[in-house]
This record gives C-alpha cells, sequence and structure tokens, in this order.
C-alpha cells in the first residue's frame, strides 16, 4: 500500500460488523456526575493493620463476581498459576515447584484476572460516541473500567474519532508506513512483561529482520539496575534463590519492596519463614502494611486472629539511605570479624571466589559512622540490630524491588546489596541469595528471548545463523533513548507490545509530546489506557487475546510459556472462549505485521511459524542458551528452571569470580524547604492499571491525589494534614509541578514523601536517571509542596 493513500484506505474499514453492546449488567459503565480525579479530595480512613484476611477475600470475590459472573470467576480463578492453567498476568512471584493449592493466587492476582476476563465490551460505537479529545477527560480508572477492546481501531490522520479497521488494513498501514522511513532505526518496538517468550522472540526477530535493534521494555523502568549491578557483581542478572529458599532461610532481608501489595503470595513464604524462626528484616521508608502482620487466606484460623508478625526487625530508612545503612551493616560485621579473630566473614569463600574485598574494606573502615546514621535516618542502635542479625545468619536472603533501583545511584545500590551478602557467601546455597523480585510476570522471559536494545553479540550471532540474516549490531534506543527520539523528530513510528507506554514512563508531558510527533502509533492491547488517546498522526489499536482465553491456530490449540522470577519457564493455557472472535493472539499481530513488512526480504515463514507455536519454540531452543527440549521440557508440569550459575556457586563474570564494588554514600543537595519524594504503588492498583481508587494498607480511600509526608514536616512549612497542595520538583533550573494533591501526615522519616504514579510521573524530567542502567530515577525527586489555590471536593464513594 502507497502510504500517500493511508487516508482513503484501507478499503473497507467502516464495514467491519460492530460488536454487540455488553450485556445487562457488564462493566460497560458511563460515569458523567463525578467530578474530575484532580478535583476531588480523598479520605483518610482507617489504615488496616494486617495484609489479605477476611476483607482480602471479599475484595477478590466482588471484583470477580462484578466483573467475569460467578461461572467465569470459577472457572478462571481456580485455574490461576495451575500447572494445566495459566500464568497470573500479574506479578512475577514464583508458583511452589511441588503441589499447589486449589486456590494458588492473592487478591491482586485475581482483580487482575477479573480485569482481563471482564464482561465488558468496548465495541466500535463506543469510540463513535465519543471522541479521543472526550475521552482524554476520563480518569485512568473510568478507562479500565470500560471492558475489553474487541476489534481493530484506527485513527486516522487529523480525526477526533476512532473507527473500526480490518486486520489486513491495519498490517497493511504498519508495514507501509515502516516501509516508508528512511531507516529502520527510526522505528521503536515496546514490550510490555505481559508478552510471553514466544511473541516475544517473534518479536525480536522482526525488529532485528527489519533492521533494527530499538526493542525498549518494561524492564528498562523496573530493574534495569538490577541487571546491570548484579551482571557484573556476580556475571548473571537474574534472581539466584528458588521458591524453596525462603523455607530454608533464617534471615531475609526486604529491602525497597512491598510484597503486600507489589508480589502478595510473597507473604506466605515470609509467614512460612517467620514461623521457622526466620528473622525477616524490612528496610523501608514506609512501615508496609504487608510486612507487618499477615492474616493467611488459606488458613481458616489465621483469619480470626491478628495476623502472622511478619517483620522481626523495621529500619525506616530515608529514601535512598541504602547504601548507608548497608556500609553501617558491614562496618559493623567487619568490626565483630576483628573482634571474633575472624568467624564473621567468609574468608577462605572471599580469598577463593570474589576480588574486590580489600578495597571495600579500607572504605568501610574510613566510612563516618555520622555520616551513615545521617544519610539512612537509622539510629546506631538499630544498625547494630540488623548487623546482629546477619552476622548470626548461616541462609540469609536479600530480596528487592524498586525502592532501590530506581535512583540516579540504583546500579550502586543494587551492587551494596550484592557485597553485604558476599560477605558471609550467602550466594550458591541453600537457603541463601539475591533476589530482585520482578513486577509483571513475563518481564523476565522476554529479556531471556531477546527483547533488549543491546543483547549480546552471541544472542545476535545465533539469531542470525538461525534465520539466516545478519541481525544489526548497533545498540539500539531503551526507554529513554526511545522517547527523547521521539521528542527530537528521528522516530516516526511506535508500536507497543502490550503495556501503558505514556503512564509507565517519567516526564508525562514531553513524552506525550513526544508520542505526538510520530506518524504512527501502534497499541497492541487488550484494555483502554490513557496511550490510545495520545497518539501519533495516525493511531491502530490492536486488540489481543489475554492470558485467561483460548488461544486456537491453524495446528490447534495453544499454549504460551513464560519465565518468572526464580528462572522458571512454565507454560500458560487460557480457559475462557476470547472475549471477541475479531480478536488475534500476540504471536499473530507480530506474525502479521511482519509478514506484510518483510515481504520478499526474509525467507522467514511468520505465519508459519504462528500456525504451532512449538515451532517458534524450537527456534528459542537453537538460539537461547538453556532452552535444550524446550517443547519437552516446557509440558513438564511446573516446567523447568534454567541455568543459573551463582545459584551453583559458580559466577559467571569475566574473571569467574564475583566482586565487591566501592560506592559512596550518595548525595541529593536538596535545597532549604524541600523533600525527596518517591513515587509508589496503591495497593488498588497494579503498574498503570488502577482498579480502584482506595488504599485499604495506608488507611487512603476514594482517591489518588495524595502525599504522606511526616507531620512535623507539615507543621514545621505552616500546613495542616488535609490541606491542597501543589508539588513543584527541581532539577537544576527546571521546575515541574503536579497540581492538587491532599496532604496526608503518614509515619516516614523527615524530609521525604510519597505519592502515586502515574499522577507524580509528570515530576521526573527525562534525564533524571540511574547512572550506567539508564532507569528512570522515580525515587529521587526533589520537590517543595506549596499551598494549592484550588478546591478539593469529597463525593460519595463509586462502587466498582
Ligand atoms: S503474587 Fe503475583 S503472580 Fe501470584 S497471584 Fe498475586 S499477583 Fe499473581
Amino acid at each position: 500500500m502507497d502510504r500517500q493513500s493511508n487516508e482513503s484506505t484501507p478499503s473497507q474499514p467502516e464495514t467491519a460488523p460492530p460488536q454487540p453492546l455488553a450485556p445487562p449488567g457488564s462493566a460497560l459503565i458511563v460515569r458523567g456526575a463525578e467530578p474530575p480525579p484532580e478535583q476531588r479530595a480523598a479520605e483518610q480512613v482507617h489504615r488496616h493493620q494486617s495484609a489479605a484476611g477476611m476483607y482480602s477475600i471479599y475484595e477478590t470475590f466482588k471484583r470477580g463476581v462484578l466483573e467475569m459472573g460467578v461461572g467465569n470467576s470459577i472457572r478462571t480463578l481456580l485455574k490461576v498459576n495451575q500447572t494445566n492453567g495459566f500464568d497470573c498476568p500479574s506479578c512475577a512471584w514464583p508458583d511452589p515447584d511441588g503441589e499447589r493449592k486449589t486456590a494458588e493466587f492473592c487478591e491482586n492476582g485475581a482483580k487482575a484476572v477479573a480485569s482481563e476476563a471482564t464482561k465488558g465490551r468496548i465495541p466500535a460505537e463506543f469510540f463513535a460516541q465519543h471522541s479521543v479529545s472526550e475521552l482524554l477527560e476520563r480518569s485512568d480508572r473510568w478507562y479500565e473500567q470500560q471492558g475489553r477492546l474487541v476489534q481493530p481501531m484506527w485513527r486516522p490522520a487529523g480525526s477526533d474519532h476512532y473507527r473500526p479497521i480490518e486486520w489486513d488494513a491495519a498490517f497493511d498501514l504498519i508495514a507501509c508506513e515502516l516501509k516508508a522511513l528512511d531507516s529502520p532505526n527510526q522505528a521503536a518496538f515496546y514490550t510490555s512483561g505481559r508478552a510471553s517468550n514466544e511473541a516475544a522472540f517473534l518479536y525480536g526477530l522482526f525488529a532485528r529482520q527489519f533492521g533494527t535493534n530499538n526493542l525498549p521494555d518494561c524492564s528498562n523502568l523496573c530493574h534495569e539496575s538490577s541487571g546491570a549491578g548484579l551482571t557484573e557483581a556476580i556475571g548473571i542478572g537474574k534472581a539466584t534463590v528458588k521458591i524453596e529458599d525462603f523455607s530454608y532461610a533464617d534471615a531475609v532481608f526486604v529491602i525497597g519492596q512491598n510484597p503486600g501489595t507489589c508480589h502478595p503470595r510473597m507473604l506466605s513464604e515470609l509467614q512460612k519463614a517467620a514461623r521457622n524462626g526466620c528473622q525477616i528484616v524490612s528496610v523501608n521508608p514506609l512501615s508496609e502494611t504487608g510486612l507487618l502482620r499477615f492474616k493467611n487466606p488459606q488458613e481458616p484460623l489465621s483469619l480470626l486472629g491478628s495476623g502472622t508478625p511478619i517483620a522481626s526487625l523495621f529500619l525506616p530508612v530515608r529514601i535512598n539511605g541504602d547504601v548507608a545503612l548497608l556500609k553501617g551493616i558491614m562496618k559493623e560485621m567487619l568490626d565483630e570479624d576483628q573482634r571474633s579473630g575472624g568467624k564473621v566473614l567468609a574468608h577462605d569463600f572471599i580469598r577463593q571466589q570474589t576480588e574486590g574485598f580489600e578495597a571495600l574494606r579500607a572504605d568501610l573502615e574510613a566510612e563516618s559512622w555520622t555520616a551513615i546514621v545521617e544519610s539512612s535516618g537509622c539510629s546506631r542502635e538499630l544498625i547494630r540490630r540488623a548487623a546482629e542479625i546477619a552476622i548470626r545468619s548461616e541462609h540469609m536472603i536479600c530480596c528487592w524491588a524498586m525502592g532501590v533501583t530506581q535512583h540516579k545511584n540504583g546500579v550502586a545500590n543494587v551492587q551494596t546489596i550484592a557485597n553485604f551478602a558476599l560477605l558471609r557467601a550467602q550466594i550458591g546455597r541453600r537457603g541463601a541469595g539475591l533476589c530482585p523480585v520482578r513486577g509483571h510476570s513475563n518481564v523476565q522471559g522476554d529479556r531471556t528471548v531477546g527483547i533488549w536494545e543491546k543483547m549480546s553479540d552471541e544472542f545476535l550471532h545465533a539469531l542470525g545463523r538461525e534465520f539466516d540474516f545478519s541481525p544489526p549490531k548497533a545498540h539500539g534506543l531503551d526507554v529513554v533513548g526511545t522517547i527523547q527520539a521521539m521528542a527530537d523528530g528521528q522516530l516516526k513510528v511506535f508500536v507497543g507490545l502490550g503495556g501503558n507506554f505514556l503512564a509507565a514512563t517519567p516526564d508525562t508531558q514531553l513524552t506525550a509530546r513526544a508520542m505526538q510527533r510520530c506518524r504512527l502509533t501502534v497499541q497492541i492491547s487488550t484494555k483502554l489506557n490513557r496511550g490510545h488517546l495520545i497518539t501519533g498522526e495516525q493511531a491502530l489499536i490492536l486488540p489481543c487475546l489475554g492470558r485467561t482465553e483460548h488461544d486456537v491456530q491453524a495446528s490447534g490449540v495453544q499454549f504460551v510459556s513464560v519465565e518468572n522470577t526464580s528462572g522458571v519457564v512454565h507454560q500458560s493455557r487460557g480457559v475462557l472462549p476470547p472475549a471477541s472472535k475479531h480478536l488475534r493472539s500476540e504471536p499473530a499481530i507480530v506474525a502479521g505485521i511482519a509478514q506484510r513488512t518483510l515481504a520478499g526480504r526474509t525467507a522467514t515463514d511468520y505465519l508459519g511459524l504462528v500456525a504451532d507455536y512449538d515451532r517458534i519454540r524450537e527456534h528459542i531452543e537453537h538460539v537461547v542458551p538453556g532452552f535444550e527440549q524446550y517443547n519437552q521440557r516446557v509440558r513438564d508440569a511446573g516446567g523447568f528452571y534454567l541455568p543459573n550459575g551463582p545459584r551453583e556457586g559458580k559466577f559467571s563474570t569475566p574473571s569467574g569470580k564475583a566482586h565487591f564494588s566501592v560506592h559512596p554514600i550518595p548525595k541529593h543537595d536538596l535545597e532549604p524547604g524541600e523533600l525527596l519524594l518517591m513515587t509508589i504503588r496503591s495497593h488498588d492498583q497494579f503498574n498503570t492499571t488502577i482498579y480502584g481508587e482506595n488504599d485499604r494498607y495506608r488507611g487512603i480511600s476514594n482517591g489518588r491525589r495524595v502525599v504522606f509526608i511526616n507531620a512535623e514536616d507539615i507543621a514545621e512549612r505552616g500546613l495542616q494534614g488535609g490541606d491542597t497542595v501543589d508539588l513543584i520538583s527541581r532539577f537544576g533550573r527546571e521546575m515541574r509541578t503536579a497540581e492538587r494533591f491532599k496532604l496526608i501526615p503518614y509515619d516516614i522519616p523527615r524530609g521525604c514523601a510519597a505519592a502515586y504514579y502515574p499522577e507524580t510521573n509528570v515530576l521526573v524530567p527525562l534525564h533524571s536517571v540511574a547512572e550506567r542502567s539508564n532507569q528512570p530515577a522515580f525515587k529521587s525527586i526533589p520537590i517543595r509542596i506549596e499551598s494549592s489555590p484550588a478546591t478539593l471536593t469529597t463525593r460519595q464513594p463509586v462502587s466498582p
């Protein structure tokens, strides 16, 4: 198709059969009366003191029944995370290696499933009724409530409405725009962590056969610092622990992570560990409910009492005070080692299997306690107690998430955790290891099978050999690079395989303007989001199957495979009929685009590969080490573990040794009156998906524009809890404002603040990134707060 003719083609966009409106009682909800979210006041209510419990069961069933109905709730929920079912589309917490319980999911997993398996539908008429401009006035939560996208939609240049388009015409449009580019590097292919191994592998192959390594992904936003830091330190950028290790651990440090909301089934492992006498240390600026007490929904008796205490020690570290704190703990360990005649550190291991220890020792000896205590915000006594736990521990696990990685010094944070573990050889042994906990179900697998802007030469060589082509060698663009290139007008076509790029990324205004500079933006999605409304000159929404749904291709019913945080690759098989007969699977959509774009340029039979996913897996086996007998082993109940050298005590660094590294305590250069803000997730939210506006673990109801600040910091500014304030970030001479937040006095260290994303992403400039990983620093935002002239209104609760 000729690009100039786009606006008169595709030939039959208007003739696509209209989809039926959602049945009565479904989630096709249109709200008109509520004030826009930025004008509403959240309410501060009772904060739940234990995680999960009866309320969680109630929420699970309420969401399930409201969204899916009783029948589908039972059909789906009992198949979540089962060996013959589908993988939870939410976080990447591992499933048990052995037997599974009947209900192997958490409240948040149930919300994610209900969101996908909802009976709500967005038919073509929806877009005829609502212009893009009108939809932009709605909240993220409202988008989420509208139901599933059920047919491909096209927004022609200059139009304020999407209209239906046939699949073939959509593929032609994409191919036409891609082929019209001056260079393949004018396109970027983003991947969210929902994409299966099969979809991701095909997508990476397509991008490289097209000629670019521009493969940004959501890992650029969440654990890029973990990958960079761990690869240097131990030779692999992934967790070294298995789920069973938690049963053997006698100490678990949970650093910058909120498992109660972000990885809820982890609480079951922590509960088991706590009952075994394991000491659980929570290192976080907020004392999160999930680490206080847990009422396991699987245990009826546990529901009655006040729950199992989880953390035995809470270290209320200042935001980004982790390097200082860990240095303090290690300094205590060093001192104790000297006092005890060398009985604390693993000297043989350090001598034989590591390098860089002497430099670390010198650095720790030189570090002042004043700097450690001041920067960490934790007293010497608390630090000593944490050190005692580490000194006594024979089997210690360190877990972390984005509280560690999303800082300018995110890589240094990760490597300091690695230092801490290496001192006592807490890697490569049962019950011990490092565990960066992944936030989206297959974010790790996507990277394993080739989604990265800088895959190794070995991978590219193997891919080229397998498919008989020469993959581009030059590194591509990551997320930050993609946004900058779009903003500079150098990137013309953006394709998003899942996700909500606009809401997940920093510098929202800049990102929005950047996307609008593209000629074409394409989103492969299950649900409506804001990214469908801030688009390039032309835009496509390509609706895809969800994890919960049957995937039938030419050779019959298919399953896909995914990799969890522990490096287990296993299958996922949907159980529901698709939300619409017009939906296609992600691999089929990728193949459709590839076949049209590369016609005559490649011998790869994309449609043939998609006819039977075993064929895709055969290619993965030939290209990616560790996937031997993929098709056979992925059919084993529970799947198989990928190789992990450090887990076996072998460090796959160039020297074959683990590396200690030295990092200074970070400084923030706050001006007088400024606070350091971190963005956080509410309990009614999964990544950028907003299920509701409550956060019962922090005592927030009916709103999200809140900022949590220490009561003394509020008083010092002459303000009161409940006041409305604007948040103004400062980076050099650049100021950014997020308006109208309600002040919530909260148990958070002085000088710190927390507020929900994506609302506060606007405060983070694109250039505020972690050194060496280029990961946006969403958790180191210098802000001042100013009384806002706006008035917030309280509204009646709105049922989901
Ligand atoms: S812990 Fe994560 S993977 Fe498991 S059910 Fe909950 S959200 Fe899903």
